[in-house]
């Protein structure tokens, strides 16, 4: 048997490999050239480009592909082969250092949001050095940025990168206040917990909303849902265990460091947490798993739900962006320190994070919505559409200690006074893990949990990257300028906490009374998308995300039509399937079961007057008229959708999917899901929610 540790990462270009493969001199020219930033030279990438082809080709490799993330949400490639003719009618197998580095690809059927003109539909796809190249079914994928001939990004990873090196600079200012010498560089680290359905695939194919939408959009309770709670860490069955070890197998071949794995609270959901590693590259690993999961599960005669709301009344899936920053020397800047002068940089840095996510909710919110998302926040699962921030009550106590300059805990008297005291040790699992909240300090790092399962973790990253950045860009210009340091430094800390306190909560999320109180604090509640989505082009979002240099305002602009079309996109898709699934299978199959209905209580009646047909009379006059109310539905949903088809403002026709389309569909779903408690399973036409949640 072959051990973990002989196969894991063998699938992967990395370090170990470039060193044996490539020469000391263009081994370190390529490691400079990632380290810095900047791009390769021809010579060096032919070098480069050779050795890996080999290498691929001794693993079976025939193809290449730059690997890359569009707007889409999920990744794109496009196979070329390694062939070239010779000089003998044969061929070889060549890969150069400028297919490497760069690639042209047609651009115009990838969503641009109006950036790429239609004379020039060409983009370009350029490797992303920092992620190393892989091997996929036979195809060696370079991890890549995709941007237009005029430079603007048409993905979501070059705005990623750009925020870890806006971060990067200021956290660098700080760190020098601090007279910290040895640094030279930070990035952020993240850890993706991933959730997900796991269903029969003879099930899914009988279902067109599974298929066309990824979610049921019918489907009344089943008897048992998820109220026994007794599927979460449950023992995993022998089916989805078979399909959990292969994945795992496939992702550490990837380089993937899938560590955890175990049962969620609704029936049939699962979760995989990879180790944290470089945002870009965890970036990278998250897309890869997402893939091999759906990919695989085919194989086990499974599918894999990565929608958010797969199912109406039980959890949804999400995914939990536990996010940190780490320094080139290995120190995470969230870990509270020893010292008092390594606590006050702890507090800092902290205070930075509770400023930026009051500052910025507005964004963060953007950061996750979507229109399965709206399905999953503010229900009684997942953290409500409000940001706020978990502290944990010993944190929170220190800081209002400091607030208010009291003295804290029973035996100090003193005041506590950053960078002069030390803090006391707050033990990292508190008691109070808050699972409700959607900004969690969980003792050296942060969890966002708002994000859905389905979307790429991207879009949050660089939002969180980038307010952090500009809250210690402002810290860095007052401290820097400040005579006292120590006093500066206290007053700043002092100051930011009563400025942001607002954002902390520590109580449970997912309580009405806190949407209450979150209103009277004056925190934002953006329930819906189109609710979300304007604040990304506001003036204080361009004014954000260009001071950094993380997206330009034309980008910005681009990336919330691609948004915003999607939300309309989505939701209209799910309308047809709706309209369609009940014109064609729903009705038909209760028509008929009335008639048999019908034809009973004819032959009863023909037997003799005195024959009491309650039930069926009862029965039929439901079934008529609800089938009355369900085409009614039907016809009002095709008089919405023709509608949507007129409006021309991309704003206008998001507010018209949410306020008139998402409405009736809610109705005619209420109608058929009645329809079906009463109808007779065997003529209901697909699988229920029982069969579905239970059926693995
Ligand atoms: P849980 O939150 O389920 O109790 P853990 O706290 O152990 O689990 O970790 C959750 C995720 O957070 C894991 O993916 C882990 O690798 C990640 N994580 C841990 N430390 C950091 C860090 N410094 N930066 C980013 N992610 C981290
Ligand atoms: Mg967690």
């Amino acid at each position: 048997m072959k051990l973990v540790p002989d196969y894991f990462g063998c699938y992967v270009f990395d370090d170990k490999v470039m060193r044996e493969r490539l020469s000391e001199e263009t081994y370190n020219l390529l490691k400079r050239t990632i380290k810095d930033g900047r791009s390769l030279n021809l010579s060096v990438a032919n070098t480069v480009a050779n050795a890996m082809k080999d290498w691929a080709v001794e693993l079976g490799a025939t193809h290449f592909t730059h690997w890359f993330q569009p707007m889409t949400g999920i990744t794109a490639e496009k196979h070329d082969s390694f062939i070239s003719p010779d000089k003998d009618g044969g061929v070889i197998m060549e890969f150069s250092g400028k297919e490497l580095i760069k690639g042209e690809s047609d651009a115009s059927s990838f969503p641009s949001g109006g950036l790429r003109a239609t004379f020039e539909a060409r983009g370009y796809t350029a490797w992303d050095a920092t992620s190393y190249a892989f091997i996929k079914d036979g195809v060696l994928c370079i991890p890549t940025v995709f941007c237009s001939f005029s430079g603007d990004a048409l993905d979501k990873k070059t705005p990623l990168l750009r925020s870890m090196e806006a971060l990067n600079r200021q956290v660098m200012r700080v760190l020098k206040l601090f007279g910290n010498e040895d640094v030279t560089s930070v990035k952020t680290t993240v850890g993706p917990e991933q959730e997900y359905f796991l269903i029969d695939k003879d099930m899914f194919l009988q279902r067109k909303d599974l298929i066309y939408t990824g979610r049921t959009l019918f489907g009344a309770k089943p008897p048992k849902g998820q109220e026994l709670e007794d599927h979460y860490f449950g023992v995993i069955k022998p089916r989805v265990q078979a399909f959990m070890n292969e994945l795992n197998e496939q992702l550490w071949k990837l380089g993937v460091l899938a560590k955890t794995e175990h049962n969620e609270t609704a029936p049939a959901q699962h979760e995989l947490a990879p180790i944290f590693t470089t945002t870009n590259i965890a970036a990278d690993h998250n897309q890869l798993m997402m893939e091999t999961m759906q990919k695989l599960a085919k194989k086990h005669n499974l599918v894999c739900l990565l929608h958010e709301k797969p199912f109406e009344g039980v959890n949804g899936s999400g995914k939990h962006n536990n996010w940190s920053i780490s320094t080139n020397t290995g120190v995470n800047l969230f870990e509270p320190g020893e010292t008092p002068y390594e606590n006050a940089q702890f507090l800092l840095f902290l205070c930075s994070v509770l400023k930026a996510v009051d500052d910025y909710q507005d964004l963060l919110r953007v950061s996750v919505a979507s229109a399965g998302n709206d399905h999953r926040l503010g229900a009684n699962e997942a953290p409500p559409a409000v940001v706020s921030m978990f502290l944990g009550t010993e944190l929170t106590e220190i800081l209002e200690a400091i607030e208010k300059d009291e003295p804290y805990g029973v035996k100090e008297q003193e005041l506590l006074r950053v960078g002069v005291h030390t803090l006391p040790k707050f033990p990292k699992d508190t008691t109070d893990r808050n699972r409700t909240s959607p900004f969690a300090f969980t003792g050296n790092k942060f969890e966002f949990r708002m994000l859905g399962s389905s979307a790429s973790i991207s879009g949050s990253n660089t939002v969180i990257n980038t307010a952090v950045a500009e809250v210690l860009k402002q810290f860095a210009d007052e401290l820097e300028s400040a005579p006292d340091f120590e006093k500066a430094l206290h007053a700043l800390i002092k100051r930011v906490i009563t400025e942001h306190k607002r954002i902390i909560f520590n109580g449970n999320g997912y309580d009405d009374t806190w949407l209450a109180e979150a209103e009277k604090r004056g925190l934002l509640n953006l329930k819906t998308t189109p609710d979300a989505l304007p604040y990304f082009i506001s003036e204080k979002s361009i004014a954000l995300f260009t001071t950094h240099k993380v997206y330009t305002e034309r980008e910005l602009r681009s990336h919330y039509n691609i948004l915003t079309r999607s939300y309309c996109n989505l939701v209209g898709i799910e309308a047809k399937t709706m309209v369609d699934m009940t014109k064609k299978d729903i009705l038909p199959a209760v028509s008929e079961y009335s008639q048999v209905v019908g034809n009973t209580i004819l032959t009863k009646r023909s037997v003799s007057e005195a024959l009491n047909c309650a039930y069926e009379t009862t029965m039929l006059a439901s079934i008529s008229a609800l089938t009355a109310s369900a085409f009614a539905s039907v016809r009002a949903l095709e008089k919405a959708l023709e509608k949507a088809s007129k409006i021309e403002g991309v704003d206008q026709l998001a507010v018209h999917y949410r306020d008139e389309i998402l409405p009736t569909m809610s109705k005619l779903r209420g109608a058929v899901d009645e329809l079906e408690t009463i109808v007779s399973a065997k003529y209901w036409p697909m699988p229920t929610y029982g069969d579905l949640l239970f059926g693995v």
